[in-house]
């Protein structure tokens, strides 16, 4: 006992991806569990977990502790001759993660390669790229209660992940902290997801007709870095909306408008519209106001050119949203946790 170390009215910029100023009245990081419950025991109100915020928007400054998991460590639970359950530390970063599973010949998140952020905050979200979810990958995790200090494992059913979602993000938003997460992984028989046409197109550029897992991850890097900005670089947070579904008859009268409205179906019978494609269509594509703008080459991703605070970037998102309602009747929703 006694290790943490609480900071007081800390700077959170070098804490989120977007690059933005705001403090915490107080902060602190823990690397196990028992450095969790020494602050949760000082009884200072809990602002939330952070992990490597790069699916924020800190918007004013925040009251409260902002707890920054650094809890780290790799392990392999059990294996097979033909899988292997891997957990890891909710504070460990993802790609790293991913890369010593590619590394492994271990297959299942090889196409999440490059997505930044922590192990803890990948099942918030249920994170996803290039026709994989975790939840494909998902065994278990373990949490902290909050308000007891009680540790509970959730399997796949308990999340109830569904697109860009989770209990964590519904009615146990901020209860609990992600302490460790368990996915069951292939070690033969890799099921390979090559049917994004951006991953056909790079696999042929690379002279790859049988791709393995080391070569899917290599190809998802290099389509990612040339798409998205790299928040070191330029502040963002990925996708800043969701994908909308509208229903069957919402869909019919766009598309009279609209006939080349892209368009994927759901198994629940609806149509999911590139967020991306909608934002463009309004304009806003390469747009910028001030320091905050609309990426040139992804108009779903916003970004910081430098100075632009938290409610400059809300300002913008609010903007499109509304162009986006009044164009197409159609309300995006943000992917991105706005604090
Ligand atoms: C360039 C870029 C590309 C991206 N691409 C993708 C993509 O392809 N697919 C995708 O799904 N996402 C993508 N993202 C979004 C982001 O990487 C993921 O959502 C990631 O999982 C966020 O992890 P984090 O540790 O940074 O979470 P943070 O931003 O720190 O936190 C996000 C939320 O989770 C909570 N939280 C964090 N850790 C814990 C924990 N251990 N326990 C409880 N709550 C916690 C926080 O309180 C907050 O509400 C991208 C982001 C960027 C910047």
């Amino acid at each position: 006992m006694g290790a943490v170390r609480i900071l007081e009215n800390q700077s959170l910029r070098a804490y989120n991806t977007f690059g933005v100023e705001a403090k915490a009245q107080w902060f602190a990081a823990f690397n196990s569990v028992d450095a969790l419950r020494e602050i949760l025991s000082q009884k200072r109100p809990l602002a939330f977990i952070l992990g490597g915020g790069s699916n924020l928007l800190l918007t004013r400054d925040v009251p409260g502790l902002v707890a920054k998991n650094e809890i780290t460590g790799i392990q392999v639970e059990s294996e097979t001759a033909d899988s292997v359950i891997v957990s890891a530390g909710g504070g460990a970063v993802w790609h790293p993660f991913v890369q010593w599973c590619v590394a492994k010949g271990y297959g299942g998140i090889e196409n999440l390669s490059l997505i930044p952020g922590t192990v803890g905050a990948a099942p918030i979200q249920n994170i996803g790229a290039y026709g994989v979810e975790i939840k494909d990958v998902f065994e278990y995790l373990e949490a902290m209660e909050l308000s007891t200090g009680e540790i509970r494992t959730f399997r796949a059913e308990d999340c109830r992940f569904g697109y860009r979602d989770s209990v964590f993000k519904q009615e146990l938003k901020g209860q609990y902290c992600i302490l460790k997460v368990a996915f069951r992984l292939s070690k033969t028989q890799h099921r390979l997801h090559t049917d994004y046409g951006a991953i056909r197109e790079m696999l042929l550029e690379m002279e790859v007709p049988h791709p393995d897992i080391a070569n899917m991850s290599e190809v998802v890097i290099r389509i990612r870095t040339s798409k998205l900005p790299d928040p070191a670089q330029l502040g963002n947070a990925g996708s800043f909306f969701k994908n909308p579904e509208v229903d069957a008859t919402h869909f019919a009268s766009l598309q009279e408008t609209f006939p080349n409205i892209p368009h994927f179906p759901t198994s629940e019978g609806r149509q999911k519209i590139p967020a991306g494609w909608l934002i463009e269509q309004c304009g806003w594509k390469g747009k910028r106001s001030g320091d905050a703008g609309c990426y040139e080459k992804q108009a779903l991703v916003l970004v910081n050119y430098g100075q632009a605070s938290g409610e400059e970037i809300l300002e913008l998102a609010k903007a499109i949203i509304a162009s986006v309602e009044m164009k197409f009747g159609i309300a995006l929703t943000p992917e991105v946790n706005l604090i």
